[in-house]
């Protein structure tokens, strides 16, 4: 199953860097998760909210106008853009509702950035009927007013941060030290495969349902597996989510695709791998942008899902084996890409989408004609309108 060992590493990466007062909730949330995730009970009641809440499975759909752009490859899109919200947030977010119900925990926190993972967040505490705070950073609620306007509809508060750069990293601290103060009723709902253990594991264990489909999609409709997998990477669930049921399918190629921003200057990007090192950010021990001191670099991104300082552990243990790829795309290649799809599809893609379509776009000349490719479609581009709008200044 390429777990991590028992003390959450994936070779030297991941483990549990967090102060003494966190390691006894881990050490709770890891037995219970331990537990559910080999319960029969528990299975069924996650598939059934999964199919009739959250609108799986998604389909694998064949791109036929945009393969024939390409030249001739077979593409296919793995559609987590028709999940309910928008996204594939929602497997982790209803895996992890549901987790906090098992350990009668009735309060549930989380962190956003671009308020994607906050609006997965808030749509479940409705529907289980749990408490909601969601943090973000005063900066992100300024530029994502309408996420934040849709949590409070859901009946979540939004709590301000405006701490350190007001953004992603800062809001996650906060929600780190509302978990330690209310420990005891409540759940902290993390929203990529980053974090201390058992997160980068439990939230791959609830994405891993992508890759799970797409492997019997793709039998089904093209009877063999496929040649190459491609996938965005912000902190890297949803790539993640699609690798793993491929992992030991050694014929299947994996690209995971960060954010090129504006170029390599730092503070321009966010692509960990070829502009970072290894460090510790946020509990757990990864690729991260900082400079010689230690400081936290700034980033960038045209897609705020993108737009972290650290990258999951287990993709910089899946990169240091060979067995995953990594590349970026840049601002300019994802806004061209994000384009080409919603003409040839009819389908508006996610700016983080589109930074994986982006990529194939460029490599697609120099595949085998009739290669199978799939890229996962990780979100809808209808958040994403007016920034393109503005960016381009359309009409
Ligand atoms: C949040 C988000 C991402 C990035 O997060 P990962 O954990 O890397 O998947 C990518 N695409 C969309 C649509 C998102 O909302």
């Amino acid at each position: 199953m390429n777990d991590p060992d028992s003390s959450g590493r994936f070779g030297s990466y991941g483990g549990r860097y967090v102060p003494e007062t966190l390691m006894s909730p881990l050490a709770e949330l890891e037995e219970v998760f331990t537990h559910l995730r080999t319960d029969s009970g528990f299975s069924s009641e996650l598939q059934k909210v999964l199919r009739d809440y959250a609108g799986r499975p998604t389909p694998l759909y064949l791109a036929e106008r945009w393969s024939d752009r390409l030249g001739g490859i077979r593409v296919y899109l793995k559609r987590e853009d028709l999940c309910h919200t928008g996204a594939h947030k929602i497997n982790n977010t209803v895996g992890q509702a549901l987790v906090a119900r098992h350990m009668g925990k009735n309060r549930i926190i989380a962190e956003t950035g671009a308020g994607q993972h906050g609006v997965a967040t808030a749509a479940v505490a409705a529907r289980f009927g749990l408490r909601c705070t969601v943090y973000m950073g005063s900066e992100d609620m300024k530029r994502q007013a309408l996420n934040v306007y849709r949590m409070r509809l859901m009946g979540a508060e939004v709590v301000t941060v405006d701490a350190g750069s007001r953004t992603l990293k800062d809001a996650i601290n906060e929600a780190m030290r509302d978990w330690v103060t209310n420990v005891r009723d409540t759940h902290y709902i993390l929203g990529s495969v980053l974090g201390p253990h058992p997160y980068p594991l439990m939230v791959r264990y609830f994405q891993s349902v992508i890759g799970r489909e797409a492997r019997q999609q793709v039998l089904e409709q093209e009877g063999r597996l496929p040649d190459l997998l491609v996938a965005c990477i912000g902190g890297g669930s949803n790539a993640i989510g699609l690798f793993h049921a491929f992992l030991n399918d050694e014929s299947v190629r994996m690209v995971g695709v960060e954010a090129g921003g504006r170029g390599t200057a730092r503070g321009q990007h966010a692509a960990r791998f070829t502009g970072g090192r290894r460090g510790v950010l946020q509990g757990t021990y990864t690729w991260i942008l900082q400079d010689d001191s230690g400081n936290i670099d700034p980033t960038h991104s045209v897609s705020a899902g993108l737009d972290y300082a650290a990258v999951g552990p287990e993709h910089a243990y899946l990169r240091e084996l060979g067995r995953c790829e990594y590349s970026t795309a840049s601002d300019k290649e994802a806004l061209n890409a994000f384009h080409e799809l919603s003409e040839c599809e009819g389908i508006l893609p996610a700016l983080e989408s589109s930074h994986a379509t982006a990529y194939l776009r460029r490599q697609a000349a120099g595949l085998t004609p009739g290669a199978c490719v799939i890229v996962n479609l990780s979100g809808r581009g209808d958040k994403d309108v007016d920034s393109v709008r503005g960016i381009e200044g359309g009409s």
